[in-house]
């Protein structure tokens, strides 16, 4: 069995939503509660987060654009909201990642999952964007290289493109950017010709998903695809933006992966040079049921699948 962390901080709950927003505190009550109820809950290493430190924010977002996020409440877009909470919060979701990395460094931890609000993918370097404030996953690549985990390999399979992680790394050929994702659909980036800029050429990789597609289609890009990709940038660590809402019952979203299809595609990013750190980071996933069983089965496979 695998050292499994699981990063989580009642904090996270201070990032209140205005009622009716998807985004909302109880995704994650939701799965913390099903979560306890597994014989999972006593096997994993429980861990609170740390608070990212302004610089470690500052290695991907503009001082221009924390200066203004840390003063600002109220919606910073049509669909972002920012509660007196919430920048607190986000300090603390990015520090959860930071604090798995911390523990994969000293060898305390094989794989985590960071259970945080609010997500992160799509903050840009120099602003909130789609519910995130800082770029979670983006900012603990940023530390683990601080860290000496030369280079840094990210999975984004939430149902909606990574824009924010993208853009950060798109010139980088030390951070490798791959992502499935609904393709046309928000927010408009991630089409399969977008493959990194300058000496980042080749490091970004892109499958864009159809409406409708599913298990099948995934099984392709995460058992045919992603090893090759893994295997030929040889990082030496891995991080994965965890998005749900790819999962057949989720509203905002139109692919049909099954719970079965997930546990595939977890399976797949695990056995991806199985022997480097694995983080996991929550990002979407808008129907609790359907979250709660998809965050299960992904942490049965982190503490099972060797
Ligand atoms: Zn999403």
């Amino acid at each position: 069995m695998k050292k499994v962390g699981f990063i989580y901080d009642d904090i996270f709950l201070l990032h209140e939503m205005p009622p009716g927003h998807p985004e909302s505190k109880e995704r994650l009550i939701a799965i913390i509660s099903a979560l306890r109820q597994t014989d999972l809950w006593p096997k994993l290493l429980h861990l609170t987060a740390k608070r990212a430190e302004k610089k470690d924010i500052l290695a991907v977002h503009t001082s221009s654009y924390y200066d203004k996020v840390i003063k600002f409440t109220g919606y910073y877009d049509a669909d972002t909201f920012i509660s007196a909470g919430s920048v607190e919060a986000a300090h603390y979701a990015a520090g959860a990642v930071l604090e798995a990395v911390d523990k994969c460094m000293t060898g305390d931890l094989h794989r985590a999952f960071c259970a945080v609000r609010p997500p992160g993918h799509h903050a840009e370097a120099n602003r909130a964007m789609g519910f995130c404030i800082f770029n979670n996953v983006a900012i603990g690549a940023r530390y683990a290289q601080r860290l000496g985990f030369k280079k840094v390999f990210i999975i984004d399979f939430d149902v909606h493109h990574g824009n924010g992680t993208q853009h950060v790394f798109e010139e980088d050929d030390t951070v490798f950017y791959f992502s499935t994702h609904q393709y046309p659909h928000y927010p408009g980036t991630g089409a399969d010709r977008e493959r990194g800029r300058g000496k980042g050429t080749g490091f970004t990789y892109n499958i864009p998903m159809p409406y409708g597609s599913g298990d099948k289609d995934y099984f392709a890009a995460f058992h045919d695809f992603l090893p090759v990709l893994v295997r030929d940038f040889s990082p030496d660590i891995i991080l994965v933006s965890a998005g749900y809402d790819l999962h057949a019952k989720d509203p905002l979203a139109g692919i049909r992966v099954t719970n079965e299809g997930i546990r595939s595609i977890v399976k797949s990013i695990v056995l991806c040079r199985s022997g480097i750190p694995h983080i996991f980071c929550l990002e979407g996933g808008y129907n609790l049921a359907s979250l709660s069983e998809s965050v299960i089965l992904t942490i049965e496979e982190l503490l099972y699948r060797e």
